[in-house]
């Protein structure tokens, strides 16, 4: 049978020409930049120029990044080892309540461990507003957490807006930018942005791999200890091929974005007038303009999103129920229910994220058989009557 991938958010295949970029790393340029040998320097040079390559995707000057090996880590690099330097001047750490489960419990661990920690909610859309991180800043307050966009919901934050506000109050500002990195421009110069998080995957470079941007003159503890690579915060052998990967991302995604971002919008509206037209009962989540342009997340009355992604996997359909990185538990997402939908509307969710290689029947696959789907499911449901 045909697959149809519409789950982009949760993992995407590398891109060939990055393939390609890497292939010679694993095999005959392979090396150590650490080493003092003829392999060494040339390995040295090669992880100087991708450390350039990866900061010119966002406007950084190379000495600012770090690789690592993915957001998770970056996300616990930025927060544990800012707010371990920083302990002295305040302990207090805003977050939102939109944000990434790795956030949420890196301050859980954080809280175990003497910090207080504020979480912001969001509007029914997912929006923060940013008076409202304001009203919880206190002498205290040494950092704010708030992801870019959300890779569940889709939903895209005012972080200059945000930036803005943290000026001149002593707060450090961390980014968890993963779900629009690729999507939507970053320009690191012209926003206060202290610590940035970006991952390798997320732009069609290898999995296993992720980055920190770490502003000029930010300090960080380092979390674990060794070797003393990466400014002595990731110590840890540089992984190569997955730089070189990363690198050839990053140059193609800034080659490509504005014009790939349209496409995947147009595709993406498709697919939500379609929904919304045809299928009665079913709501947009998510907020209805800033959004990611490649997400569309949606929530139908009466039934289950579990049971409409197995019918759709019938079909040779890929989509998610919302967060890859919590999907196999049957707690509802903690995004929606902060929006302020019950547990059962969260449970009606479905997640299409299109990607570099999606295509417009991509959405007319999905039309020919979700309306079906959801009726069928509905006759079935207790919950719903189908008139
Ligand atoms: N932040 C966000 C916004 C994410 O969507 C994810 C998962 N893709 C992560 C962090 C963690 O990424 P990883 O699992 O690659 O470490």
């Amino acid at each position: 049978m045909k697959e149809y991938y519409i789950d982009y958010q949760s993992a995407k295949p590398v891109d060939p020409r990055v393939v390609e970029e890497m292939t010679p790393y694993f095999t005959e340029r392979f090396g150590n930049p650490a080493s003092l040998h003829a392999p060494g320097d040339r390995a040295t040079a090669v992880l100087d120029q991708c450390r350039a390559r990866v900061a010119g995707f966002i406007g950084a000057a190379p000495e600012e990044i770090i690789f690592t090996s993915g957001a998770t880590e970056s996300n616990n690099i930025a927060l544990i080892g800012y707010a371990n330097k920083n302990k002295r001047t305040g302990n207090h750490i805003i977050i939102s309540e939109v944000e990434h489960i790795s956030i949420h419990n890196i301050a859980k661990f954080l809280e175990k461990n003497g910090f207080r920690i504020s979480k912001v909610p969001p509007d029914q859309f997912g929006r923060i507003n940013p008076e409202k991180i304001r009203s919880r800043i206190s002498d205290d307050t040494i950092l704010v957490s708030v992801g870019w966009g959300s890779s569940e919901i889709g939903t895209v934050q005012d972080i200059k807006r945000i930036a803005a506000i943290l000026e001149g109050t002593g707060a450090a500002l961390h980014v968890d930018a993963v779900a629009v990195e690729g999507l939507i421009p970053i320009d690191i110069s012209t926003t206060a942005i202290h610590l940035l998080t970006l991952s390798s995957n997320d732009i069609y470079g290898p999995q296993g791999l992720g980055a920190l941007y770490i502003r000029k003159g930010v300090k960080l503890a380092p979390i674990t200890m060794g070797g003393g690579q990466e400014m002595g915060l990731r110590s840890g052998t540089e992984p190569l091929a997955l730089i070189a990967g990363m690198a050839a991302a990053a140059d193609i995604a800034t080659a490509e974005m504005v014009a790939e971002a349209k496409r995947l919008a147009s595709m993406r509206n498709r697919l939500i007038e379609a929904v919304l037209a045809t299928i009665p009962d079913s709501h947009l989540n998510g907020h209805p303009t800033e959004r990611v342009p490649n997400n569309a997340h949606f929530r139908f009355e009466g039934i289950e999103g579990e049971s409409l992604l197995l019918s759709l996997r019938d079909e040779g359909i890929a989509v998610s129920t919302g967060s890859a990185c919590s999907s196999k538990t049957l707690e509802p997402s903690h995004t929606l229910l902060s929006c302020g939908l019950l547990h059962e509307e969260a449970h009606g969710s479905l997640e299409f994220t299109f990607g570099r290689w999606s295509k417009e029947e991509d959405v007319d696959r999905v039309m020919e058989v979700l309306p079906d789907i959801v009726l069928r499911l509905r006759r079935l449901s207790p919950l719903y009557t189908v008139n």
